[in-house]
């Protein structure tokens, strides 16, 4: 069923908070290199499902196999390996307040990944530069707009090297003239091939960016789309009304 190229397979996944059911039945292969854009109304189980995908959060029943190996949150002595391999990258960007750009992004490599200190700092120039930011590195976050702390977020992610990256409404907390900036630097992760699953409201950066769109509502996969057809011809009525809530 999974073919070589499959880098995570998520087969029945359900998943209940105080006896109510929240993701049911969840199925999916994701292939490396593809982005797929998981959409649904609020509270439908999106940021629930990318949390299982990494094991901040357990599941009730069903597995998820990262290359073929199965991810349990049961044990604990492999969950900090199996986020290095599965980045996350959250809507608050939560950096350390104290400590600078650089020393934000360069903390995990060091402390979790034991990597080299020349090597991570160069890795961190690089990605600093790549995503416009080389010339805040001294500076400290209450410095930086959202817009460019969500964009630290990211490097601060991409450094780990992950398999997989998991973006959870990365610009849903930040002022419009920010976003763009943010999500052309998702757009460039996507061309370069980065394995991304992903969770977004801005609709248009969905089609343009997605190679499938998983449309979640009441904790199910109630639809699953090249984006052209979810979003020119959505197969349910639940998604066509979804959809006419935006307007881009
Ligand atoms: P979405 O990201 O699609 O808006 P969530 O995955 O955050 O949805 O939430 C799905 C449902 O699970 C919601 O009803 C939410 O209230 C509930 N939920 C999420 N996290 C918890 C939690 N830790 N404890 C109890 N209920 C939760
Ligand atoms: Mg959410």
């Amino acid at each position: 069923m999974s073919n070589k190229d499959t880098i995570l397979t998520v087969e029945h996944l359900y998943k209940a908070f105080d006896g109510t059911s929240v993701l049911e039945d969840i199925n999916l292969e994701v292939q490396k290199g593809e982005v797929i854009v998981l959409v649904g109304p609020s509270g439908c189980g999106k940021s629930t499902f990318l949390r299982c995908l990494n094991a901040l959060e357990e599941t009730d029943e069903g597995r998820v196999l990262l290359d073929g190996e199965v991810i349990n949150p049961a044990e604990g002595k492999s969950l900090s390996h199996v986020r290095e391999r599965i980045g996350m990258v959250f809507q608050s960007y939560d950096l350390f307040p104290h400590k600078t750009i650089l020393d934000n992004i360069m903390l995990a490599p060091l402390k979790v990944q034991k990597r080299d200190k020349e090597g991570v700092k160069a890795e961190a120039i690089e990605l600093l530069e790549r995503v416009g930011l080389f010339s805040h590195k001294d500076k400290y976050p209450r410095q930086l707009s959202g817009g460019q702390k969500q964009r630290v977020a990211i490097v601060r992610a991409l450094i780990m090297h992950p398999e997989v990256l998991l973006l959870d409404e990365i610009t849903a907390a930040l002022d419009p003239e920010m976003v763009r900036e943010v999500l052309d630097v998702v757009l460039s992760l996507a061309k370069e091939g980065r394995t991304m699953v992903m969770v977004t409201h801005e609709m248009a950066f969905a089609r343009a960016v997605a190679d499938r769109i998983i449309f979640i509502d009441g904790g199910k996969v109630v639809e699953e789309a090249a984006p052209d057809e979810f979003f020119d011809a959505p197969r349910t009525e639940r998604a066509a009304r979804f959809l006419k809530t935006f307007s881009f």
